[in-house]
């Protein structure tokens, strides 16, 4: 984050005469904060976002993703703050110490906001995902997005949730939407909108911190002593959004809102474009032959995982 000038005040104390020294400098927003109106500005975003997009109601009931890191703690916390009823959901990837470091720190977050965890083992259910890795030839990360999707939507729907929340950060969509247009690869970007609304068995799926960059969830997570876990899942390394997020955290130092710009400006101008070709020609979605799932084929992505672990567990 920016410097700050020392000596700062606080721009929102400073504007009711009191005079609270900043100890946050937010340039692209033009803000310095003392802790407690940094605390408020980024609940007050998310509450922004969550209008802007239509995402949720008090009504709803939510239930967040949670992995342990920084972002998904952060916005749990600031929705339990907001007054929203929302829940938490984690899936036990069965990868060693970081599952078990962020297993803890998720069930720790869980008591002290005083709202029930969901727990999955992968385990349990098909395999730990660095058995996963073994057998398909896919990349550990689009088997674990994919299994996670999954029962992240079947268990939301069993347990009563309409809303999924996921905490992915400005930085992560950015990064995605920037992968994704320089592939031109328009079946993903034509999905990147912050709602993905119910259809076909999907339940509705939000991202309440799109606008919020990583550096001010963990911020954020830090001024509210939430403990996360801060080193990444080891199977994420060498991953290309890593490398367009230095990318584009270089460009945002030198200027400041250009995170922000890419992505809000490919929501107003390049997203209506690609919805409406997605209208013309909409894929039939069935549901899976064995588990009553939504699928795009007869038998759902995740069965037919299960099936190739269940051969190669008996041979
Ligand atoms: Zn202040
Ligand atoms: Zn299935």
């Amino acid at each position: 984050m920016a410097k700050l000038k020392k000596g700062s005040r606080c721009t929102v104390c400073k504007a009711k005469g009191e005079k609270e020294k900043a100890v946050v400098f937010l340039p692209h927003h033009r803000l310095a904060l003392c802790k407690k109106h940094y605390i408020e500005w980024f609940e007050k975003r998310v509450a922004k976002t969550i209008k802007e997009f239509r995402m949720f109601s008090p009504k709803d009931r939510i239930l967040v993703a949670v992995s342990g890191g920084k972002d998904s703690l952060a916005l749990w916390n600031a929705l339990v703050k907001l007054g929203y009823e929302a829940d938490g959901f984690y899936i036990d990837l069965g990868i060693d110490e970081y599952s078990q470091d962020s297993k803890r720190l998720a069930l720790q977050f869980a008591e002290k906001i005083e709202r029930p965890l969901h727990i999955v083992s992968l385990k349990e259910e098909i395999a730990p995902i660095p058995q996963i890795d073994q057998i398909t030839n896919r990349p550990a990360c689009s088997a674990c997005g994919t299994v996670k999707r999954y029962y992240m939507n079947k268990y939301a729907k069993e347990l009563g949730y309409n809303i999924i929340a996921t905490g992915h950060n400005l930085d992560d969509e950015v990064a995605v939407l920037f992968g994704n247009t320089l592939h031109w690869d328009i079946d993903y970007l034509k999905r990147q909108y912050p709602v993905l609304k119910e259809e076909n068995g999907f339940i509705r799926k939000v991202k309440p911190l799109c606008k919020i960059t990583e550096k001010e969830a963990a911020l954020y997570a830090f001024f509210n002593n939430i403990e996360y876990i801060e080193y990444e899942c080891p199977f994420s390394e060498g991953a290309s959004s890593i490398e367009y997020k230095e990318l584009f955290s270089q460009l945002e130092e030198k200027h400041p809102g250009t995170k922000l710009q890419f992505y809000t400006n490919f929501l107003k101008k390049m997203y209506p474009i690609l919805k409406e070709h997605e209208e013309r020609q909409k894929q039939e979605l069935q549901k899976c032959k064995i588990c009553g799932e939504p699928s795009f084929s007869e038998i759902c992505s995740v069965c037919k995982l299960k099936e190739k672990v269940k051969t190669m567990a008996k041979s």
